[in-house]
């Protein structure tokens, strides 16, 4: 009971005497110390999975809550008048991520130790990482994130690697971060390679840097810049060291196990996340042919049986096409190892669309992992059969039994068990904590779908909720929030298929009824979260339109009792674990065909939000599972979009004629009233966009968005009715647990057991 005390102890210290800061520095190493002690995982085959992202968050209650001490010690502080959050608000969090995907990975990591799986994450040690959002001027302006510090959840090795490039050698180093798996005794690792000799003073204005220093600035930035040539070589950089270190390391490890190289697959699975670790197969080739005296023949075969390629997208800008000449720059060793490949494809197939190497000498990184890997897996039930039916048609007719479906998932110890303490709780005195380890158990919830009792109860921690993220906003992002109004959420990185566009229409929509006397029953507040990539002009438009009808809105009174719109400045995990809690109305309202799955839906699902979204990505399975009365669904089809898109079919204009309360709403976003506080040149182009082009069909959903989301507000108020939907989404929520998905990862794919 006071064990963390008796240590605080031994270091000659009072904890009562002690700052937060020193506490949280404590609690590091005294985490830090019982994870050394822990053994690590075990199996013949070992898992690594490779990603350039692992958006991890913040590390100190999880690691408390998944070595079953997160209370005693709560209770410990408490008695010396000190509180758990403000002691967690001191640890910075890790940014080595950048959205779904990553954070992905990193649910992936906390699942496979909870499982008790042979499996590691490797990826790179970015030192600042992804860039930090502020707001100027309405805008969104990038910052370097510095996060790490002298102590830190980072363990330094001695492990060490030369990679080798065109022009010189690098030597890496290794870090790693403990994984604690759930109420489990052994471990794994998160790998983070990084280079010595990184020269922050490149750094010049913002987020731009010295590109052509590799040797100084390999593991600065996650995603630099790659507008220009320089910036694209640099990320070929990043991902060779990537996945030569990853090779090295799992030839080494499956050495040092009793493998002969040659049973290497028996040793050793690789998971590649996205194409950005694709060179890892060529790279293993490498080494088996050279360090290890292997055929070409035979290396081909060893490593086309231990590597499985994760699609994330069928966003055509995100499968990578790494010009050859680029690679003769930067790994010329890689590249008669795909020439090879590529050749080997060629004497079988004539069919140009799966080439390796394409008639524009552009290297499909996709191609190659299709080819020369196990298994192929999409991340939702449609995503799959998407790749199966379109995007990837020609390889699936060629290797069907390749392909397979992974829906993904979210560790509910953070996103539930942390995140939303007061649920978590209630969940527990109804059902008991079982579900922590079988998250299944939640369908128990069901028997209390009609009970008053419940229905209250929910309320209350809803509203609880709501009162915390209210001072957390205030305290941190300066924003003041109503917590008797509706909260209705869209976060998530900013994207046209992501449509955040269509919902800043609706909040123009409802700003203009408003203004005439068309009044709400309840205020509603809309909020946004979520960065833009740099050089991506259009979602910088979008951010600014969001930040001026913010203004607009929330400064005036004679509209700002019913209506609310907020844009939280650097949306992160931490900003998630506060948001998603209070929130009632989850926005998921991608473009159908367009979100591979999305983990935002599920989070929300699990802390009891309404779902109001298309039939996109995981969003079809969640409407399967609680059915059409408790979810808000709108908008066409993946088959009809898919379609319009083959027959270049859709046209915005017609959209924008066709419906008085469209043309209303985008024409304002080029009003006098806008324009008056934003940017002409930004505003103007959006609105271009959207009458002229809108690659991403905003206005072909907007009319059934309107209506649907009236609906949804409309039903908030049958409280009674609303609350049973709210029981019955948390009790259904189970199947998005990431420790089913890695269950069917392991027992599918990888074979560890
Ligand atoms: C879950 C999560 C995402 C993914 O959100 P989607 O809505 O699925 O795009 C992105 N960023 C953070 C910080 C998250 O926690």
């Amino acid at each position: 009971m006071t064990r963390f005390t008796d240590y605080v102890t031994s270091k000659g210290k009072n904890l009562k005497e002690l700052s937060n800061e020193a506490i949280y520095y404590l609690l590091l190493d005294f985490v830090k110390a019982e994870a050394v002690e822990m053994p690590k995982n075990d199996s013949k085959r070992k898992v690594y999975y490779i990603s350039a992202e692992f958006l991890i968050g913040k590390l100190l209650s999880n690691n408390l809550i998944n070595l079953g001490i997160y209370q005693e010690i709560q209770e410990e502080l408490a008695a010396a008048g000190k509180h758990i959050s403000e002691i967690e608000d001191v640890e910075p969090e890790p940014s080595l991520g950048n959205g779904g995907l990553g954070r992905l990975a990193s649910c992936f990591i906390d699942s496979m130790a909870t499982l008790g799986i042979n499996g590691e994450g490797v990826g790179l040690n970015y030192h600042c990482g992804l860039f930090k959002q502020v707001f100027k001027d309405r805008q969104q302006d990038a910052e370097p994130n510095f996060w790490i510090e002298d102590d830190s959840w980072l363990t330094p090795t001695t492990i060490s690697y030369e990679v080798p490039f065109k022009e010189f050698t690098l030597k890496s180093r290794l870090d790693r971060v403990d994984i604690l798996g759930y109420k489990k005794e052994s471990k794994n690792y998160l790998n983070l390679f990084d280079i010595d000799g990184l020269d922050y003073g490149l750094i010049r204005d913002g987020i731009t840097f010295d590109q052509e220093e590799i040797q100084k600035n390999l593991t600065l930035f996650l995603y630099p810049d790659d507008s220009t040539r320089q910036g694209e070589l640099l990320r070929i950089y990043q991902q060779y060291f990537m996945v030569s270190n990853a090779a090295q390391l799992l030839i080494d490890e499956a050495l040092q196990r009793g493998s002969n190289l040659h049973d290497l697959a028996d040793y050793a699975y690789v998971q590649i996340n996205d194409t950005h670790p694709s060179m890892v197969i060529p790279e293993l080739i490498r080494l088996l042919t050279d360090q290890h005296s292997f055929s070409f023949e035979e290396a081909v075969a060893v490593v086309s049986q231990m590597v499985g390629y994760t699609n994330h997208t069928i966003l055509a800008e995100a499968l990578e096409k790494w010009p050859l000449d680029y690679l003769e720059e930067v790994v010329p060793h890689l590249v008669p190892i795909i020439k090879q490949l590529d050749a080997l494809i060629r004497k079988q197939y004539s069919d140009p669309q799966i080439q390796i190497i394409d008639d524009q000498d552009r290297v499909h990184m996709a191609h190659m992992d299709i080819h020369f890997s196990t298994s192929v897996n999409g991340v939702a039930a449609l995503h799959t059969e998407i790749l199966k039916n379109s995007e990837l048609k020609p390889f699936y007719d060629l290797y069907p039994e390749r392909f397979n479906n992974k829906t993904n998932g979210i560790t509910f110890r953070r996103w539930l068990e942390f995140s939303n303490q007061e649920l978590a709780a209630y969940i527990k005195e109804l059902i008991g904590e079982d579900y922590l380890q079988d998250a299944t158990q939640l369908e128990k919830l069901t028997a209390f779908a009609d009970d008053p009792a419940v229905h209250e109860r929910l309320a209350e921690i809803k509203r609880d909720n709501k009162v915390s993220l209210q001072r957390y906003l205030k305290a941190n992002k300066g924003i003041d929030l109503d917590v008797d109004s509706i909260i209705d959420t869209q976060i998530k990185r900013f994207h046209e298929y992501k449509r955040q566009q269509m919902n800043a229409l609706y909040v123009i929509h409802k700003y203009l009824e408003i203004k005439r006397g068309i009044l709400p029953k309840r205020k509603i507040t809309i909020v946004f979260g979520g960065k833009a990539a740099p050089a991506y002009v259009i979602a910088q438009d979008i951010i600014h339109l969001i930040l001026t009808l913010s203004e607009l809105i929330n400064q005036d009174p004679s509209v700002n009792p019913y209506l609310n719109v907020f844009l939280v400045e650097n949306y992160n995990v931490t900003v998630a674990e506060h948001l998603i809690p209070a929130t009632d109305i989850s926005e998921q309202i991608s473009l159908a065909s367009k979100e591979a799955s999305g983990t935002g839906n599920m989070k929300f699902m699990l802390n009891g939000a309404l779902t109001l979204g298309t039939m996109d990505g995981a969003n079809v399975e969640i409407a399967e599972l609680v059915g059409p009365e408790n979810i808000y669904t709108f908008g066409k089809d993946s088959d009809t979009i898919i379609d319009l898109y083959a027959q270049a079919g859709y046209v915005s204009k017609d959209y924008y004629e066709g419906d008085e309360r469209i043309k209303e709403a985008v024409d304002f976003i080029v009003s006098e009233e806008l324009l008056a506080l934003g940017n002409k040149e930004r505003l103007e182009r959006l609105y271009h966009e959207l009458i002229s082009k809108d690659w991403f069909m905003t206005l072909i959903d907007l009319a059934e968005y309107i209506e649907k989301k009236e609906k949804v507000y409309a039903d908030y108020e049958d409280q009674e009715s609303w609350n049973k939907k709210v029981v019955l989404n948390i009790a259904k929520a189970g199947f998005f647990s990431s420790d089913r998905t890695i269950q069917q990862y392991d027992e599918e794919i990888w074979h560890t057991k």
